[in-house]
């Protein structure tokens, strides 16, 4: 089994105040295919691991590929999601979704619940939610103002935070109370702060621990899911001391996470995990025997183009420049009275004028 972090790309549906246009497609199972910003008669093919359009459910995408990590737990392993992409793009509709259309935080709690049904074996189910903003951490499910957790390192070199809380949750409908009442912490603090919640990276941890009658030995199971922070770079349209310090912390705790990925891939000996409290946090989690997986989440149309090509760089290095097909309509200059006379005088046609297009004609 590969353990490299997986990169899956999902493309959000246009919203119903947004226009409709193709400078975004998917192409295959494994493409998205993007107008080149800076060069409209381009295109610029980025490959992933899968590629997902408009039209897929949630549903889908927890079974293809969520599923399978949340397995792992089962043997003891860690297993961790991100959602990755600028404000906007469909981090948190994925990750947490609405209660109309779930995503993956409710249907891996509930896939958990399930397999402790089944296996019908005493696991012992324990959540923690917290944040890191300005790269300190906040506990989400007991929040205190102004209070921040330490990061630890124990005797065999393990991170912690100190003092962080962790719930034992019983069933589903327990672990989705006690959800719902850090979520409204979340959002209170994303009021105090001008929209706090896209400028911190919440990060929800399930531990499933058991002990096993046959080897006498307890066994433990994490599962991290994640909505990152925006990545769109505040500094360009953003001022202010305090805006600037918090734009450098999230860009600079995204870009380590970047480097950290991009590590693991190409199985580089060097993985910058202390460069950044999330990934510090996260060491064990990722890399050596755990799955990890990122989402990363593009809203389509032109005018996310730039934002949407800063993502796709950051999420593949793997893509190719290619030429869109274009369509070459010749338009007639129209004649006026008075080109119609200097034509008769012996002057040359008025020019015929070739407008590239950026698509081919439709066939009838
Ligand atoms: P982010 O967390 O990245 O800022 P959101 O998850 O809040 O973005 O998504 C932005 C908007 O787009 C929301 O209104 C959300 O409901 C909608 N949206 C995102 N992804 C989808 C999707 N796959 N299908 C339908 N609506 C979506
Ligand atoms: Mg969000």
């Amino acid at each position: 089994m590969s353990h490299k972090i997986k990169v899956v790309c999902r493309v959000r549906p246009f919203l119903q105040k947004e226009k409709p246009d193709s400078s975004v497609t998917v192409e295959g199972k494994t493409v998205l295919r993007v107008t080149n910003p800076r060069d409209n008669t381009k295109d610029i093919r980025f490959n992933f691991d899968a590629c997902y359009g408009a039209r897929t459910s949630q549903e889908t995408i927890y079974k293809n590929d969520v599923r399978p990590l949340v397995e792992t737990i089962f043997t003891g392993l860690s297993a961790t999601v991100f959602c990755y992409g600028v404000t906007g793009a469909g981090k948190t509709h994925t990750i947490q979704g609405s209660e109309q259309d779930p995503g993956i935080i409710p249907r891996a709690l509930e896939h958990i619940f399930m397999h402790q049904r089944q296996d019908a074996a005493d696991y012992d189910i324990r959540i923690s939610y917290f944040e890191i903003y300005k790269e300190a951490v906040f506990d989400l499910l007991k929040p205190q103002d102004n209070v921040t957790l330490p990061i630890r390192e124990d005797a065999s070199h393990k991170i912690f935070i100190a003092g962080l809380t962790e719930r034992k949750v019983t069933s589903f409908e327990h672990f989705d109370a006690i959800y719902q009442r850090a979520l409204g912490n979340r959002h209170t603090a994303s009021t105090k702060l001008n929209n706090h919640s896209s400028r911190s990276h919440a990060i929800l941890t399930v531990r499933v621990e058991w002990a096993d009658d046959l080897t006498k030995k307890t066994w433990c199971g994490r599962l991290h899911l994640i909505d990152l922070a925006g990545s769109e770079d505040n500094r360009r349209t953003e001022n202010g001391r305090d805006r600037m310090a918090e734009s450098s912390a999230i860009n600079r705790s995204l870009f380590v996470l970047g480097q950290v990925v991009e590590a693991l891939n190409t199985g580089s000996l060097r993985v910058p995990f202390r460069d950044s409290k999330m990934t510090r946090i996260l060491q064990d989690s990722l890399g050596g025997e755990s799955l990890g997986m990122m989402i990363v989440n593009v809203a389509p149309g032109t005018v996310f183009l730039q934002d949407t090509h800063n993502t796709l760089n950051f999420a593949t290095k793997s893509r190719e420049v290619v030429n869109k097909p274009v369509a070459h309509e010749v338009v007639e200059h129209k004649w006026t009275a008075v080109d119609r006379l200097q034509h008769h005088r012996g002057a040359a046609r008025p020019a015929r004028t070739v407008i590239v297009g950026t698509s081919p004609p439709k066939a009838a």
